[in-house]
């Protein structure tokens, strides 16, 4: 049964497999949930109303829904009045605010004051730049003597950065502070009702979070079809402050998550290079050595089966891969990391690549229109590295991918083949990560027993109904 209503698209370093279904909702969806992120991070900058949280704040479920809360204070007004007062200035100073089609030559003009000045302060190089893209609402405060010469001009240009141009006696002089920000860790839980995307929300989870949430656990479930009421998750992940202003969600430190009754949980690890990567608590990799898919396609135009009656020789011969149909020039993904074995044109397949990944996988792309710039034979590729681009090249009705997946020479249905998991946690990280994983599973586990979680449950069934 398939309970929710929402479709993901996984973002994996760069490399992107599309679940195959309703691509109008899936793209619908992500543009909703981007301008849905978009106003949802503004107003959350934007609130002042938000509890500043400990290190140790639990948050569960119901508690963080301060998201739309706008508050009346204005808080770049706020904070411009704090800076004032810490201002080494005599003279208060002017706040102009930016109108719609403003720039700060016409500001200049409408206070009537020296375009020299204007002039000098633009010459300032990269830190005055910033000026050039004022948006409608922001402050600027301007510091303008008797003669009507300004002598200090103050641009908050982000939540952490302030801009002061000060004139001093050799001419202005543009400095930038940034305020200094702090990291905290946030527990989330989350009981899903309908999608995942409304119960993380409910939880006080920012799209961001969500997404990320879904991207690792994306090789474990498909969130799409696997997703159950009542499957939860909890989820210690970081925040950055700047004082009492959560500036932006950071990484998910661990994570878990119940579906169906079963029990997944990640941690996330930066490795000795400065790689981060998710692992199981025993140092297993959250995903997979292969994509299930290597191409974003339109519909299957044919499955594997062996015993299939060829659509233009009309005889029979077996179908050994997966036909993926798409828009010609498509571009197709390695499916794991490995080595280009063949790359050139056979009879009935056209342009054809071949990898090998390790001892005994060999994936297989063709019908290709073109092969990706500069890939030889004897490349190496990474997983999602874009090897070629769909097309119809050799005996092929329409532009389509024919996929095919070997296990020691022997073919095997891509859809369903057994994928194995990609490298676990290296043996020099090992024991580190163990103990480093051990630390957050235990911090989940004690925040999850002592938040009060309230129970989503199931509709209870009337009697004689
Ligand atoms: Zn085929």
């Amino acid at each position: 049964m398939n309970y929710n209503t929402i479709d993901f698209a996984y973002h994996y370093k760069g490399q992107r497999t599309f679940l195959p279904r309703s691509w109008v909702l899936l793209s619908s969806f992500l543009i909703a949930l981007f301008i849905g992120y978009f106003s949802l991070s503004y107003f959350d900058k934007q609130d002042t109303n938000v509890v500043p949280l400990n290190s140790d704040t639990i948050i569960s479920g119901i508690q963080r829904v301060t998201l739309a809360t706008l508050s009346s204070q204005h808080p770049v007004l706020e904070s411009f009045k704090r800076l004032q007062s810490t201002a080494d200035n005599k003279a208060a100073g002017q706040p102009v605010t930016v109108q719609p089609g403003d720039n700060l030559s016409l500001i200049f003009a409408r206070l009537h004051l020296n375009s020299n000045d204007l002039q000098a302060i633009m010459s300032l190089g990269s830190k005055t730049k910033p000026l050039l893209n004022l948006y409608p609402g922001q402050e600027l405060y301007f510091y303008i003597d008797k003669e009507r010469r300004l002598n200090k001009l103050v641009y908050q240009i982000n939540q952490l950065d302030t801009l002061a141009v000060s004139r001093e006696p050799t001419g202005y002089q543009a400095t930038i502070t940034r305020k200094p920000t702090q990291t905290r860790t946030v527990f989330a839980s989350g009981i899903i009702r309908n999608s995942l995307f409304g119960s993380a929300l409910k939880a006080g989870l920012d799209s961001r979070v969500i997404l990320e949430l879904a991207e690792i656990f994306a090789w474990d479930i498909d969130f799409a079809l696997d997703i159950q009421p009542n499957d939860a998750f909890n989820i210690l992940y970081e925040e950055e402050w700047v004082g009492d202003k959560k500036l932006r969600s950071g990484n998910i430190l661990a994570a878990e998550f119940i579906n169906n009754g079963k029990k997944f949980q990640a941690v996330r690890y930066v490795a000795k290079d400065g790689s981060a990567d998710y692992y199981t608590p025993d140092g297993m990799s959250m995903r997979k050595a292969f994509l299930r898919t290597p191409v974003n396609f339109r519909r299957i135009s044919s499955h594997f089966n062996l015993s299939r009656k060829h659509p233009i020789l009309h005889r029979l011969r077996a179908h050994k891969g997966v036909d993926y149909a798409a828009a010609r020039g498509t571009p197709i993904h390695a499916a794991g990391n490995g080595k280009i074995t063949y790359l050139g044109k056979q009879r009935g397949y056209g342009n054809v690549i071949e990898i090998q990944h390790g001892e005994a996988y060999t994936t297989l792309y063709a019908h290709m229109d073109r092969f990706a710039q500069r890939l030889r034979k004897g490349n190496r590729v990474k997983q999602g590295d874009i090897i070629g681009y769909v097309g119809s090249t050799g005996l092929a009705t329409g532009p389509h991918l024919h996929y095919e997946f070997r296990i020691a020479g022997v073919h095997k249905n891509p859809l369903t083949v057994s994928l194995p998991r990609a490298l676990p946690i290296a043996a020099a990280d090992k024991s580190q990560f163990i103990a480093h994983a051990d630390q957050l599973i235990k911090q989940l586990d004690n925040y999850r027993r002592t938040t009060l979680v309230q129970k989503e449950l199931p509709p209870t069934k009337r009697k004689g109904a």
